[in-house]
């Protein structure tokens, strides 16, 4: 792409109601806007981020069994008859009405869908077990819209349900699922502490995936010497206390939750009545789980934990980067064009085709945050050939031109 071409703009002022790291940089450097408090537009910087973040979640997700598919946003009344969580979940339910007073929910989570889908499908402990994902936009009536991206009131979420034939089953592929996520989150960057949580009302626990930092809202304390973690809604402890699993120490901080997966058991099989005959011909109701994962706040948290302030830079992991390279010309167009043309079917380029000074491109190129910048400059091609910056390294080499893909592919 040539950034001539692309749809954005820097802009100089923090905006002043930008509350956090993650808001105040996306905007600036033109990957969101805010619509209003806690709903962002994506814009192409930003989308593309995204959709690098929902591949990876997609790759790993199917690659243990998840199917995907798309449910309904819009969510009538009838389906949570038999949940009553058209009034347990009331606090966060956007309620609206059809034209003819038929009631609706935006759809804040799908278990109550997902179920009465499972209800068509499931009917032996052959067709068990099974596993769903969606990656779609929710909404829920936050209280308070904060902290950018962190907590809207519009985001993405990727939520997979999972059915099995019996709770040995669920929880070989539950703790399955507790590592893929960490792989997931390891593939955004971003370093994860598996926390236990309030399960809710169908279960002891659920896991939370916590990205420990002071930027986060939730309080976790967890042991320095051992994998021991509990969020502050169940934890008993006070920093300093020894770990009840070893002989470490319980610390505390805060910490952002970017995943958080329930044993729901059959709770909700049972309450929608989705059944199926077992090997021995029983009548059964399948064990299940569910899986979230806040897309859009990974966005954020990426930038709470990579975003230098004090160098004004950005550096994205690469698997999650806008573009892989970011090429910039400093008055040499013509080898900057046929590096571009070069590189473009092969690698995600960005190319900084426009008249502008070199600082004012820099300080630019600092915002985008590629990992790896190419720069062809007069300086450059008189030391013989192109400047390759790896950012995230700080490391700079001139390679010759014809060699510049051999580097790129190390
Ligand atoms: P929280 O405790 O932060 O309100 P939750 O426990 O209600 O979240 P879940 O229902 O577990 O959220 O949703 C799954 C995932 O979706 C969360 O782990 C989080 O990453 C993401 N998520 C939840 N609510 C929001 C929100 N308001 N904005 C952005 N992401 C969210
Ligand atoms: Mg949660």
């Amino acid at each position: 792409m040539k950034q001539s071409h692309l749809f954005y703009k820097t802009r100089k002022e923090v905006p002043s109601d930008a509350d956090s790291i993650n808001a105040s940089y996306l905007i600036r450097a033109g990957f969101v806007e805010k619509q209003m408090a806690g709903a962002y537009a994506l814009l192409p910087l930003g989308l593309r981020v995204i959709k690098r973040i929902q591949n990876i979640v997609r790759q790993e997700m199917d690659s243990i069994g998840g199917q995907e598919l798309l449910m309904n946003v819009l969510q009538p009344k009838e389906i949570y008859s038999e949940t009553g969580r058209w009034e347990k979940m009331e606090e966060i339910l956007y309620k609206i009405q059809t034209q003819n007073g038929k009631e609706l929910a935006l759809g804040p989570t799908h278990e109550e869908q997902v179920v009465t889908l499972a209800k068509g499908v499931i009917s032996s402990y052959r067709d068990l077990p099974k596993a769903v994902y969606q990656i779609q936009t929710k909404f829920r009536k936050e209280a308070r819209a904060k902290s950018g991206l962190l907590r809207g009131r519009e985001f993405i979420m990727k939520d997979m349900y999972s059915f099995h034939d019996g709770e040995e089953d669920f929880e070989k592929f539950y703790e399955l699922s507790k590592k893929v996520y960490l792989k997931i989150f390891g593939r955004f960057g971003l370093e994860v502490k598996i926390v236990e949580a309030s399960g809710g009302v169908f279960s002891e626990f659920s896991h939370e995936f916590q990205l420990l930092t002071p930027q986060g809202e939730d309080e976790i304390y967890y042991c320095n010497k051992c994998d021991f973690a509990q969020n502050k809604e169940i934890a008993q402890f006070k920093a300093g206390d020894k770990c009840p699993n070893c002989d470490g120490e319980i610390l505390v901080s805060n910490g952002i939750e970017v995943g958080n997966i329930f044993p729901l058991s059959t709770t909700f099989a049972e309450q929608i009545g989705c059944k199926y005959i077992t090997n021995e011909g029983k009548e059964q109701y399948p064990v299940m789980g569910c899986y979230g994962l806040g897309i859009t706040r990974c966005l954020g948290s990426v930038v709470e934990i990579m975003y230098d302030n004090a160098k004004n830079r950005m550096v994205w992991p690469k698997e999650v980067a806008p573009f892989d390279i970011h090429i910039i010309s400093l008055n040499k167009n013509d080898i900057a064009d046929s590096l571009y043309e070069r590189l473009g079917p092969k690698f995600e380029v960005l190319y900084d085709d426009r008249e502008l000074s070199a600082g004012q491109k820099f300080a630019e190129a600092d915002l985008v945050g590629c990992p790896i910048r190419l720069i062809v400059s007069g300086k450059s091609l008189e030391a013989g050939g192109i400047e390759v910056i790896d950012m995230s390294k700080n490391s700079s080499t001139i390679v010759p031109i014809e060699n510049i893909e051999k580097i790129l592919n190390e």
